[in-house]
């Protein structure tokens, strides 16, 4: 279970709205019964149910199970796409192991917002699923000229069908890379100009097919991983 609160061992903590019932009503679970804890600070931690009532529980941690791994992984930039499919690519980029996920506004981006407090839900669960102990991080959307004219310098590989003639494993670098995925109606041509005029940019083939952008975005972070080898 993900909480917001410090894991230290002893140190009763409340459970967060909906887990109370989730334990006691969904998983039957009583007084002395065991949860397992994450924060995405403190580590893994068992711990013991000290009181449930109704959709209140408390928890006592009393073993730490694994220590915080460092935070590490790619970035992954994706064009703002529909909910469904914005969704589907949070919960899979968190499985992948995205250490942060920022929607990106380009021209042809059919929202212009995103839900970030339901799309960070959808990444908590998929952390817990996946036994993942750290959440990645969930940028509001941004216009892509302002993550350009913001960004660090470090590289950042863009994932250009038809123009993008390196394939992506040639243009990892680095072992956490940023990779940014365009929408549905692709980038434009001013768009794909500005990212090839920008000296950090690589622009990434994905293949000879044009994947949906939720299939190149998992389908970058899959690549990232096998690279990493992790
Ligand atoms: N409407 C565009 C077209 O027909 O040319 C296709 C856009 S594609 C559905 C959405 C995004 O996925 C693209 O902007 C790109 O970032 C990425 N993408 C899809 N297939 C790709 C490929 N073969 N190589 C590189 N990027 C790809």
């Amino acid at each position: 279970l993900h909480t917001e609160h410090e894991l230290r061992e002893g140190h009763g903590i409340p459970a967060a709205p909906g887990q109370g019932r989730y334990l006691g009503a969904v998983m039957r679970k009583a007084v002395g019964d065991q949860v397992i804890l994450f924060n995405g600070r403190d580590g893994e931690w068992r711990a013991r149910i000290a009181a449930i009532r109704k959709d209140d529980a408390t928890l006592v941690p009393d073993v730490l199970l694994r220590p915080q791994p460092p935070a590490a992984g790619p970035i992954l930039l994706v064009a703002a796409l529909k909910r469904e499919a914005m969704e589907w690519v949070v919960e899979k980029a968190t499985e992948l192991g995205a250490r942060a996920i920022r929607p990106v506004l380009t021209a042809r981006s059919v929202p212009d917002r995103v839900n970030r407090a339901r799309l960070l839900l959808i990444a908590r669960e998929a952390a817990e699923q996946c036994e993942r102990l750290d959440v990645p991080a969930l940028a509001e959307a941004a216009p892509l000229h302002a993550v350009l004219d913001s960004w660090d310098g470090s590289p950042l590989i863009a994932a250009a069908e038809r123009r993008g003639a390196t394939p992506l494993a040639a243009c990892v670098t680095a072992p956490d890379p940023a990779i940014l995925i365009g929408p549905e109606g692709g980038f434009t041509g001013p768009e794909l100009d500005a990212l090839a005029g920008r000296p950090f940019v690589a622009l990434a083939s994905l293949g000879p097919r044009i994947l949906r952008a939720e299939t190149a975005a998992v389908s970058a972070l899959a690549v990232v991983q096998a690279i990493r080898g992790d």
